[in-house]
């Protein structure tokens, strides 16, 4: 598969997954595709078991230095290196080119990539697509952001495979030539700004997934907000077919995936299809019919009959830390949502559950991002929120400034970490409501990610299941 590009001298830029991944497939390849294989782990970089197997596999590491060396025919970057940083400047100084990981992965193997970007949503859209491929009979894998790199998944995939790839803005900063069959953009709202420092060109970088599109490959993009809607405008510009994603009005042209009377409706080429209603969905929200609106528009592009992707839509579950149902003791639901570490990903979990039922816990490491339309929307969503870790002050002022603004009862309620908080949400709650865990916030301040905070939360509602038998 793909072309078989001799790639000289390259370098590899970090010693996570993406850098381990990425030596590992190029030292693979042998001397008629490779020159050498070079890895800088980066400044705190140290040799150990790592480090000694990759050089067994025949790759130079260099650690404890982000000063890069020598002349390369290709540097791959991983995603956590900002293009302005003094290592990747340093590659890039000596090297013809610097791609992030998936672009060498495309040029290793090119067909069949379908690519989901997006501030929020994009691992709940990512697998979604995958199980809509399957439920149609297409053999597909989830790569990227989701779990394993493309350049990791290679060497298993099979003739004929579907590569559907969650990508980040990082990712995609670092791509040349990346040419997907389609790819869908869900959201831009603000994010990851320590990393690309403007709007403009955090919003560029995800525009890149659309580059390369050309004639007869479908842009699947929501026109819900201003950034993604002037993508929109200039994929069309270009010639390329756009599908316009919405979950609040029913957009004109050809293409287009939105809601009509609370079904899911997707128009390719001006034929339409009425899927299911969003109620007949396993998961909540607005956002989650958006999510099923853009897997099944990828779907249907990549060859799925109808019928299977309705089949595919309905037995989709939730996954892990993502609006997941965690339990219900003494007539009270839980709802693990730790996934949701900015604000706009909890404004859009609220609109999951019935106004005024809800007792939302919010906290952890604080961004600094600002608080006023989520303070807002809790106001109008929430019954009472629980407030805890680093940003649980600034968010717990920020709630009754808007409840004061608004003339709101939400009961703001202030604790140290998650566990009191829990014990606090569970002493406000009334039997009929939910106890929803959708912080807001990072969960560095207490844990090592948002999986450890959500699997916490699992279990302290089982605790507190066991302690009322
Ligand atoms: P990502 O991989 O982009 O971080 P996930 O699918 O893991 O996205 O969802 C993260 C959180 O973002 C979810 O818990 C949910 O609260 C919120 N979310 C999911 N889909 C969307 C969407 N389409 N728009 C806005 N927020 C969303």
């Amino acid at each position: 598969m793909g072309s078989r590009a001799y790639l000289g001298n390259v370098v590899v830029l970090g010693l996570g997954r993406t850098g381990e991944a990425a030596a590992r497939y190029l030292a693979s390849l042998g001397p008629g595709r490779v020159g050498s294989v070079t890895l800088y782990g980066g400044a705190g970089s140290e040799p150990g078991d790592r480090t000694r197997a990759l050089e067994e596999a025949g790759v130079t590491v260099v650690c404890g230095t982000e000063r890069v060396e020598g002349a390369y025919d290709l540097a791959v970057a991983s995603p956590g290196i900002p293009q302005d940083a003094p290592f990747y400047r340093a590659a890039a100084a000596c090297s013809a080119e610097v791609v992030s990981e998936p672009e060498l992965a495309w040029r290793e193997s090119p067909e069949r990539w379908l690519v989901v970007t997006g501030t929020n949503g994009k691992t709940t859209t990512t697998s979604m697509t995958t199980h809509l491929l399957r439920a149609g009979g297409l053999p597909a894998e989830s790569v990227g952001n989701i779990g394993m790199p493309p350049l990791e998944a290679l060497p298993g995939r099979a003739e004929g495979t579907w590569f559907v790839a969650e990508l980040s803005s990082f990712q995609l900063a670092s791509t040349r030539l990346f040419h997907p069959r389609a790819a869908a953009l869900l959201n831009i709202t603000p994010d990851h700004l320590e990393w690309h420092h403007t709007m403009e060109a955090y919003a560029a970088a995800k525009e890149r997934a659309f580059a390369n599109l050309a004639e007869g490959d479908l842009a699947v993009v929501s026109v819900d907000d201003g950034w993604c809607r002037a993508v929109a405008a200039r994929c069309e510009a270009r010639g390329v077919r756009v599908c316009r994603l919405s979950v609040e009005r029913e957009p004109e042209g050809p293409c287009a995936a939105f809601l009509r009377e609370g079904a899911l409706v997707v128009r390719l080429d001006g034929v339409e299809r009425e899927l299911l209603a969003s109620s007949e969905l396993q998961v909540f929200g607005l956002h989650n019919a958006e999510n099923a609106l853009a897997a099944a528009a990828l779907a249907l592009e990549a060859g799925v009959p109808a019928d299977d992707v309705r089949a595919g839509l309905r037995s989709f579950s939730p996954i892990e830390h993502r609006i997941e149902p965690a339990g219900e003791v003494g007539g009270v639901r839980f709802v693990n949502d730790s996934k949701a570490t900015n604000t706009d990903s909890v404004e859009k979990a609220l609109t999951a559950f019935p106004a005024g039922s809800v007792v939302v816990l919010l906290g952890g490491h604080d961004k600094m991002t600002d608080l006023a339309s989520l303070a807002s929307a809790v106001c109008d969503r929430c019954r009472a929120a629980v407030c805890f870790g680093e940003a649980g002050e600034r968010i717990a002022a920020a709630l009754e400034s808007a409840r004061a603004e608004k003339g709101a009862a939400l009961e703001v309620v202030r604790a140290a970490h998650l566990r009191e908080a829990f014990g606090a949400a569970v002493a406000a709650a009334r039997p009929g409501e939910t106890v929803l865990l959708s912080p807001a916030c990072s969960s560095f301040d207490e844990f090592s990610n948002m999986a450890e905070r959500g699997r916490l939360f699992k279990q302290l509602v089982r605790d507190l299941a066991g302690a009322g038998e």
